[in-house]
């Protein structure tokens, strides 16, 4: 049954999670959230607590030590909440299995499940994914790095770029070429830490600081044939059906970032005194305020209707891609906006806005970006 007749998508059942999801994000998050900003990585023990309060296991086939849920409807409650940490690095971090375990999940044998996917639901060892190479992200079709079988094992050599969680994974879902050009050419490989061959280094970005990010080199490393996820050569549409999550995920995020944003400056607006009067009796900035609960909103429902169709195991692509674009353009309008309404306020260092402001970019790059998406959209939709 709807506990709200402002919403027939959600029930107590997910009102009962959000209160799960919000007491951990007080509790385990708020307090230590600008320590792991500044330290520019999240501490490995926070996997362990999140899996206790059984965070990272949600949307994971029980076989894997997940649990499995009716709707994308969780999911959405869950980056709800932790949004209100302000920090999408912390969302991109703590939830890189969400891009890096599915394939494992969907198209590993039983082995190779309970090796690489159960431990890291259970918070003990972490995933990334590495698809984006220092030569374009983009076409994922044209990666380069190479995996050539030598017996028993293939001998790995390049290197992949942006990778998040990449400075801590112990797992790393990796595309790499098997076979020819194109996307008949592509395999999935877990590539171990510690493995002979494989070497990281860190880098420093704009936004997302609590998300360790790290560009990956392979020189001759030696991957048993055993880690590769699926037939070989048979990769590229497991990467396509993980971005399909990947993009409503990501949507996500931004909403409830912008969300954060809408609140925040609210807020502000009621309490900050200018010529005598609260900013918010000023029309200007009440417009602002009304614009940007109407982006919210419109956002809001575009989400929940797709996230019913893929609850309903429809695959609309390219509303997904539409949706990704619609989100992550409202986010970077309201984070706008909000700063402005916060002043010089919202451009110290400390506040959710200002963080959330320097973050909104990642979001139209990353899992496809702005103008990819709308070309796929397009194709996909026959133009
Ligand atoms: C913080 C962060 C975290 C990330 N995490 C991961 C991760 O965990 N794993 C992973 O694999 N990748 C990750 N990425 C990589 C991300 O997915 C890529 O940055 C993205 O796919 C774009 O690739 P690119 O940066 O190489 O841009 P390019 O592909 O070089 O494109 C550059 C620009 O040109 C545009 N462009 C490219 N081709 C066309 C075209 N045909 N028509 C019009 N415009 C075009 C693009 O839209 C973009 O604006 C991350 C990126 C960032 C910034």
């Amino acid at each position: 049954m709807p506990v709200s007749a402002a919403s027939p998508f959600y029930n107590q059942e997910h009102e009962d999670f959000r209160a799960q999801v919000r007491r951990f994000v007080e509790r385990e998050i708020v307090p230590h959230i600008e320590r792991w900003e500044a330290a520019e990585e999240l501490p490995r023990e926070l996997h362990r607590k999140a899996a206790d309060a059984g965070l990272l296991q949600i949307g994971f086939p029980e076989r894997a030590g997940g649990v499995e849920v009716p709707d994308l409807f969780y999911m959405i409650v869950l980056t709800e909440e932790l949004a209100r940490a302000g920090s999408g690095g912390l969302i991109a971090s703590l939830m890189s299995h969400g891009i890096a375990t599915p394939p494992i999940c969907h198209t590993g044998s039983a082995e190779q499940i309970a090796r690489f996917a159960a431990p890291v639901l259970a918070g003990e060892k972490i995933g990334a994914l590495a698809i984006t190479e220092p030569s374009g992200g983009s076409d994922v079709a044209a990666l380069k790095t190479r995996a050539v079988r030598d017996g028993e094992h293939y001998l790995v050599n390049g290197s992949k770029t942006f990778i998040t969680s990449g400075m801590r994974a112990d797992y790393i879902t990796c595309a790499v070429r098997t076979g020819g050009e194109g996307m008949g050419g592509i395999s999935l490989l877990v590539i171990e830490a510690g493995t002979p061959g494989f070497s990281r280094s860190p880098l420093q970005k704009m936004g997302w600081w609590a998300s360790d990010t790290a560009s990956l080199y392979f020189q001759d490393c030696r991957v048993p044939v055993a880690n590769r996820i699926g037939a070989e050569n048979m990769g590229f549409m497991a990467i396509m059906m993980n971005f399909n999550q990947e993009r409503i995920m990501l949507a996500t995020q931004a909403w409830a970032f912008a969300k954060v944003c809408y609140e925040d400056s609210l807020i502000y607006a009621r309490e900050r005194q200018t010529f005598g009067k609260p900013l918010i009796r000023n029309q200007v900035i009440r417009h602002k305020l009304a614009d940007m609960k109407m982006r919210l909103d419109a956002v809001k429902a575009h989400l929940d209707i797709l996230a019913w169709r893929v609850s309903h195991k429809q695959m609309p692509v390219a509303e997904v891609c539409l949706l990704k674009n619609h989100a992550c353009t409202a986010l970077e309008w309201i984070a706008n906006e909000a700063m402005q309404i916060l002043g010089g306020a919202g451009y110290l260092r400390g506040s959710r806005v200002e963080r959330i402001y320097r973050e909104t970019k990642v979001l139209t790059i990353g899992g496809g970006s702005l103008e990819i998406m709308k070309d796929l959209a397009g194709k996909q939709m026959g133009y």
